[in-house]
């Protein structure tokens, strides 16, 4: 068998575990690329921050230094105001003082005539005895050279610092300024100024530009030298150095300035930049997280449409019925493989090709293309579908049972129609089998029918035969006597007799035709004294043969029935015969004097919930006879089945078919002490 290939793409077969990994693999390299990409940008971010900060810093330290080299050339200005005027020792003093109190930085201002011979001095009012425990000596040496140095310059010079030991183990740095005097454009003497470090820093400095901020002078190695506020802690500063150019000396000013350190998510984002770039992170993560659900939610969507596709395409593959979609033109855009392997064209022979069909038989194109009309012309479609004829690609035909249903689209608009189509070849093939199957069936069952009326003729022509032969023998047996005293009466009965059987079996003859031909049955209202009647002459001849007694009794109220009668009158018949014929002569019932054949007919007085609205007469025949063996109980009814030399096994069975067709029921127990009873009811007239 070849299968037509979907004309739907399979999806490309890969473990689904192999591309489970490669997406996470790719997922994860995306997630590091971002980490990797957001980290640098934060670090860059910071550094951008901190060189900013100390740049900031940096531009600090070289104002303060520059407000401080402002202020000592301010001072230098205020100390040659002490030699506007030509002063003498005395009056220098009152001035000196004032700028002392005015100017903390300085601790002692000196007039000198040169290195070594002091004019007059004057220490600061806001330390006692600065020079105190060691004396000024010690401090000359360098004096001397910022004087020597002050001269050359012919300007103000500093000496380099020195640290002056004080009482308990204190002490301060100190630096000394030289300014020459000059006076009527002579020399005269200096002014020697003596500064603390820690007071320039303390008095010098922008105080509020300082606030929260270490300021220090130090060595070339960091050492300290002054210090005038410190950060305290161990938190983390910026620091920025910067000379301090002076005449004759150069100080290193360093400024630190704490980092701007805040707590929490700021602790982490220290500045607005990082935390912009931070945010931005948590958001493009946070939209990548997004992006990755709405892909899992994708491909979860992907494998369940590619599991559905899988399994139509198996549900296609499998399929016996043709599948044929057709646009609102006729033009097909769609077939299954079992249409495809039904007319013998591929599918892309089929797809596309709009009327007349490939399919469509030649001489039937015009009815087909009246049918295409009318459907397209918006006729509805029959749901049970229609029969058609088609043909295959090597031009053999075969009739199909097509069911159309309208395509609607997913915005419930109308497209095309979609076809299911089932090859009827094999079912035409076993329905015309059933056909001439049935025909034989037919044929040997009006043979069959002809048999059994053959044999229920002769079985029931036995009855009224024999009557007419014992009848003619009687008369017979009369005639033999002399003419004169023939009893008259006696041989017109015997006549009479003999012509009612004849009448009577004519009629047998008659009804069991009709009964085997199953034809529809005349009814008649019979009342049950007159059925018994019709037989009675009957049953006395053979009674009266076996030395059987009779008893008929026929209730007073009991109603007609609705029967065939000559039928019924057979049954009675049958019974009552096959009663007398199981208690033959010299049977042991001779001697209980149970020599009883009782034959009843009352209406039926216990009545089934279903059967309440009809009422049924119920026939009773008693035997006493020898009763039936289980296994002759089970055989009973079968056609043919006989215990009886002369038998002939249909009498049973053709009773309970007459019953039943009068919609009664026929039944046997055992009879008390012995025998059988058959019951048979009819329905009331
Ligand atoms: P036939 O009388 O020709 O044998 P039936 O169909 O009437 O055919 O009866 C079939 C068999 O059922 C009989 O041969 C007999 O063995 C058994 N049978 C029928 N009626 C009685 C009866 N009243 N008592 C005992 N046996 C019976």
């Amino acid at each position: 068998m070849t299968v037509a290939a979907s004309p739907y793409p399979s999806l490309p077969v890969r473990p689904r575990s192999a591309l489970r990994s490669r997406r996470w693999l790719l997922w994860g390299a995306l997630l590091l690329l971002v980490a990797l990409l957001l980290g640098v940008l934060v670090f860059l971010a910071r550094e951008y921050e901190e060189s900013r900060d100390q740049a900031a810093v940096e531009r600090d330290a070289a104002a303060v230094a520059s407000d401080i080299r402002s202020a000592l050339i301010r001072n230098v200005q205020t100390l040659q105001s002490l030699h506007s005027v030509v002063p003498t020792p005395d009056s220098w003093m009152a001035p000196a003082s004032e700028v002392l109190a005015r100017h903390r930085e300085m601790v002692r201002l000196e007039w000198r005539d040169n290195a070594t011979s002091l004019i007059a001095s004057r220490n600061t009012p806001y330390m006692a005895e600065p020079f105190g425990s060691m004396g000024r000596e010690a401090a000359l040496p360098d004096m001397r050279q910022a004087c020597e140095a002050a001269r050359r310059l012919s300007g103000p010079a500093f000496s380099p610092s020195y640290f002056w030991p004080m009482r308990e183990g204190m002490g301060m740095e100190f630096m000394e300024m030289c300014l020459p005097v000059v006076r009527a454009g002579a020399p005269n003497g200096f002014l020697v100024a003596t500064y603390s470090l820690p007071g320039i820093l303390d008095e010098l400095g922008n105080k509020d530009m300082l606030r929260g901020h270490g300021l220090a002078f130090t060595e070339a190695d960091g050492t300290r030298l002054a210090v005038h506020s410190a950060i305290q802690g161990d938190r983390r500063v910026l620091r920025a150095s910067t000379l301090l150019d002076l005449p004759g000396n150069s100080l290193m000013l360093q400024l630190e300035s704490p980092r701007v350190s805040r707590t929490g998510f700021y602790g982490l984002f220290p500045n607005m930049l990082t935390a912009v770039v931070g945010a931005l992170s948590l958001a493009l993560l946070a939209v990548m997280a997004m992006l990755g659900r709405d892909m899992r939610r994708r491909q979860r969507a992907e494998h369940n449409l590619a599991d559905a596709l899988a399994f139509r395409n198996a549900m296609e593959n499998s399929l016996v019925t043709g599948l044929r979609a057709r646009d609102m033109q006729g033009r097909v855009t769609y077939v299954n493989p079992a249409f495809c392997q039904m007319v013998g064209f591929g599918p892309e022979e089929l797809i596309g090709t709009g009327l007349p069909a490939p399919w469509w038989p030649p001489e039937l194109v015009d009815e087909y293309q009246q049918r295409q009309a009318v459907r397209l012309a918006g006729q509805t479609l029959p749901r049970e579908g229609y029969e058609s004829m088609f043909q295959r690609k090597d031009g053999t035909r075969f009739p199909v049972l097509i069911i159309e249903a309208p395509l609607i689209d997913a915005q419930g608009i109308q497209t095309g129609y979609m076809s299911a189509i089932v090859d009827m070849t094999e079912q035409r093939r076993v329905e015309d089998l059933n056909r001439t199957s049935q025909e034989r069936l037919q044929a040997t069952a009006r043979l069959a029918t002809v048999g059994e009326m053959a044999s229920l003729l002769s079985h029931e022509l036995n009855q009224p035969l024999a009557a007419i032969s014992s009848y003619a023998t009687g008369t017979l047996n009369l005639l033999d006597g002399p003419i004169a005293g023939l009893p008259q009466a006696d041989l017109q009965l015997a006549m009479r007799r003999i012509g009612e059987q004849a009448d009577r079996a004519g009629r047998v003859i008659k009804s069991v035709a009709d009964f085997v031909r199953r034809r529809e049955h005349v009814r008649e209202a019979v009342a049950p004294a007159a059925l018994v009647d019709a037989i009675q002459p009957l049953l006395n001849l053979q009674a009266k043969k076996q030395d059987i007694r009779l008893q008929i009794s026929v209730a007073d109220d009991c109603p007609s029935v609705l029967c065939d009668r000559t039928m019924v009158e057979q049954v009675l018949l049958n019974l009552a015969r096959n009663g007398m014929q199981a208690m033959p002569i010299g049977d042991p019932v001779s001697q209980s004097g149970l020599r009883v054949l009782s034959l009843r007919v009352a209406l039926l007085r216990q009545q089934s919930a279903g059967r309440a609205h009809k009422r049924w007469v119920e026939f009773t025949v008693t035997d006493h006879g020898e009763g039936m063996s289980p296994e002759v109980q089970n055989k009973l009814f079968t056609p043919f089945f006989t215990t009886k030399a002369e038998g002939m096994g249909l009498g049973l069975s053709l009773c309970r078919t007459v019953i039943e067709q009068h919609g009664g029921a026929l039944v046997h127990e055992p009879a008390l002490p012995r025998g059988t009873v058959f019951r048979f009811t009819l329905p009331a007239g």
